[in-house]
């Protein structure tokens, strides 16, 4: 089992992989990349939490605490209608998810 909750809460169990691949089409950071048996992490601290490879797989092969993060940063903001916090970012990256 993968676990990155240094980085995230995304955790990964391989073992109930049933490859059919919805989670390397959902994601919007592309954490997920097709395997032979089952799918890889390419990239899991670019991870957003955002829920969507969770909520699509059919096997409950990952979980994601989704409301936390940059994601939630950002709905969050929205809502308050004021600009995310740089500090509330969590990609770190130039040409991540919040900008
Ligand atoms: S929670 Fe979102 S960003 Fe993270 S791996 Fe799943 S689909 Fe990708
Ligand atoms: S959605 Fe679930 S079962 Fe499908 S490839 Fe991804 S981890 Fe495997």
């Amino acid at each position: 089992m993968f676990n990155s909750y240094l980085e995230n809460t995304l955790q990964y169990y391989p073992e109930k992989c049933i490859n059919c691949l919805m989670c390397t089409q959902v994601c919007p950071h592309g954490v997920f990349t097709e395997g032979k048996e089952h799918v890889e992490l390419k990239s899991p601290a670019s991870c957003m939490e955002c829920g969507a490879c969770a909520g699509n797989c059919p096997v409950q092969a990952i979980e994601v605490e989704s409301g936390v993060g940059c994601a939630w940063a950002m709905i969050s903001a929205a809502l308050r209608g004021k600009d995310m916090d740089s500090d509330a970012c969590c990609c770190g990256e130039d040409d991540g998810c919040c900008q």
